[in-house]
Order: structure tokens, then C-alpha cells, then sequence
């Protein structure tokens, strides 16, 4: 079984029109301005799958500072979903400083049959994960509807890219002290969180932490993987290629050659990330 956990996808409307989208949400043109990132739909993550065996993704569009554009590519996730059950599984991106109007998304995404809330971007979006205040109303629906919470996380050292931006292990730490309850998946390793779980007040607040490895190439050297293992255990790393920035066999690969053993490697390409989407299947 493979499950690849962060998937960005868009209508052929968006990709057809990037420059019209990159004028209307300043966030979405941070990130795709370059006519070099790709931009793919639903069709191509399938054909994609296919390509490189994988069973399911877990996808989502981008946190887009404009509401409007938030339900809509949420909208165009539930069609995703719906044309290909089992394949895909939806995550809704919301805007918290739309109030109850994202509260009210997080609820019609649940009721679709959404798995999560992600990929939070509170740079892009202009929030911190440290907002307690703020994201209560949405944690409060997310508890209801027993949701993953998926976020982005920054390194808060080394290189600069486009999308890196500032969620700081200090956010995090805040956040999950705050909803301790929570299923929460650090993405792109947490921004180096794992490592702090050597200290025993983190390792605690990172009770229901599980770790997407999404974009490690451009992060990383291939044995974060054995580390991390170590650190946190291969139960909590979850396969994701970052796809369509990435495709998802190359991903495949170089986890495949990254030192692991074989029941690690299982298990962090498929086998937590299906234990992951059964915990929701029992919630629903
Ligand atoms: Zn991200």
C-alpha cells in the first residue's frame, strides 16, 4: 500500500489561467509565478498514481488569502474526491481570519467527506499557528468532526524559497500545547521539530504528531529518514511528495534508498497513513 499525504491539486480553470489567479491572490502568485512550477488537476495526480503505484493521496489546493477562492478550490477537491473514492482524500483549506465563515467551510468540508483541515499556511495567509484565540473556533469543529489537522512548517534556518515562510517550532509547540487532542501532521518534518523530541516536555507535547516528509528532497539529506525513524519512531513519518512540485516516483525512490528497514519503510510509505485514514473512517 502506498499513500502519498500532501498532494496539492486545481481546476484545469486554474492552470489554464494561472496569471489571472496570480493577480487576484497574492499568496498563490508567492508560489506560482514561476511558470516552471507545475500546476496539475486531479486527472494528472491520478495518471501520476498510476505511474508510480500509488494507491491514494491526500490532496488539497493552497491556503489562498481570499475566501472566495478557498471554496471554490475546496469545491473542486470535493469533485476530486467523488470521482475517484478510495484514490483521493480531501483536506479543506480555510482562512481563520474569515471567522465563522471558516468555520462554516471546515463544516461543509466535514460533511463532504473531507479528512482534514490543511495545508494550514498562516504565512501566506496572515495568521501564526501561535493564535490560540483565533483558531480555537476552527480546532472546536476540527474536535467535532475528529479531523487531521495538516500544517506547513518552516526551517528556521538555512536556504530561502518561494512558500518557505515563518511557522516557527515555537508556533507549533504553542499550538499543540494548546489542542493537545488534535491529530496534527507537521509537514515537510515539522520545519526540525523531530529533533527537539529529545527533550521531554516536547516529546510530550508531540503526542499525536505525525511527521509529512513532503519536499524533503529540496530540504535534506536522504538519511533524515533513518534519523527521524530513530528520533520519533517510523510509525510517525508519513510518505508525501509535494506533488505537483514534485513527482511522486522520484519521491518513491529516493525514500526506497534512504537506509531504511524494510518494516520502516513499509510503514512509512502506506502503513501509517492507512492506519491514519481508518481513524477517520471510525470518526465518521
Ligand atoms: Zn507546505
Amino acid at each position: 500500500m502506498l499513500i502519498d499525504f500532501h498532494t496539492h491539486i486545481f481546476s484545469p480553470h486554474v492552470c489554464k489561467h494561472r496569471e489571472q489567479y496570480c493577480a487576484r491572490d497574492p499568496w498563490f502568485d508567492a508560489l506560482y509565478s514561476n511558470a516552471r512550477i507545475p500546476l496539475v488537476t486531479a486527472e494528472d495526480l491520478i495518471a501520476e498514481m498510476d505511474a508510480s503505484g500509488v494507491d491514494a493521496s491526500v490532496a488539497f489546493s493552497l491556503g489562498w488569502c481570499d475566501p472566495g477562492l478557498i471554496e471554490e478550490g475546496n469545491d473542486y477537491i470535493i469533485e476530486a474526491m467523488r470521482h475517484y473514492p478510495g484514490r483521493i482524500y480531501g483536506m479543506a483549506v480555510v482562512q481563520p481570519l474569515a471567522g465563522e465563515r471558516a468555520v462554516y467551510e471546515v463544516e461543509r468540508c466535514a460533511k463532504a467527506g473531507m479528512i482534514g483541515v490543511g495545508e494550514l499556511m498562516p504565512h501566506g495567509q496572515g495568521y501564526k499557528l501561535s493564535d490560540i484565540t483565533l483558531l480555537t473556533p476552527i480546532m472546536t469543529a476540527v474536535r467535532h468532526y475528529r479531523l487531521i489537522v495538516l500544517s506547513h512548517c518552516s526551517e528556521p534556518v538555512g536556504h530561502l524559497y518561494p512558500g518557505k515562510g515563518d511557522v516557527s517550532l515555537q508556533d507549533i509547540v504553542t499550538f499543540l500545547t494548546a489542542f493537545p487532542d488534535v491529530y496534527f501532521v507537521a509537514a515537510h518534518w515539522g520545519g526540525g521539530l523531530p529533533f527537539y523530541s529529545l527533550m521531554p516536555e516536547i516529546q510530550r507535547a508531540t503526542a499525536n504528531v505525525w511527521y509529512d516528509t513532503a519536499a524533503t528532497i529540496y530540504l535534506y539529506q536522504a538519511n533524515i529518514f533513518p534519523i527521524v525513524a530513530k528520533l520519533v519512531g517510523a510509525d510517525r513519518i508519513l510518505f508525501a511528495s509535494d506533488f505537483g512540485l514534485l513527482r511522486q516516483r522520484r519521491v518513491i525512490e529516493h525514500i526506497k534508498q534512504a537506509g531504511l528497514d524494510a518494516q520502516a519503510l513499509e510503514s512509512i510509505l502506506g502503513g501509517n497513513a492507512q492506519h491514519f485514514l481508518q481513524l477517520r473512517q471510525i470518526g465518521a
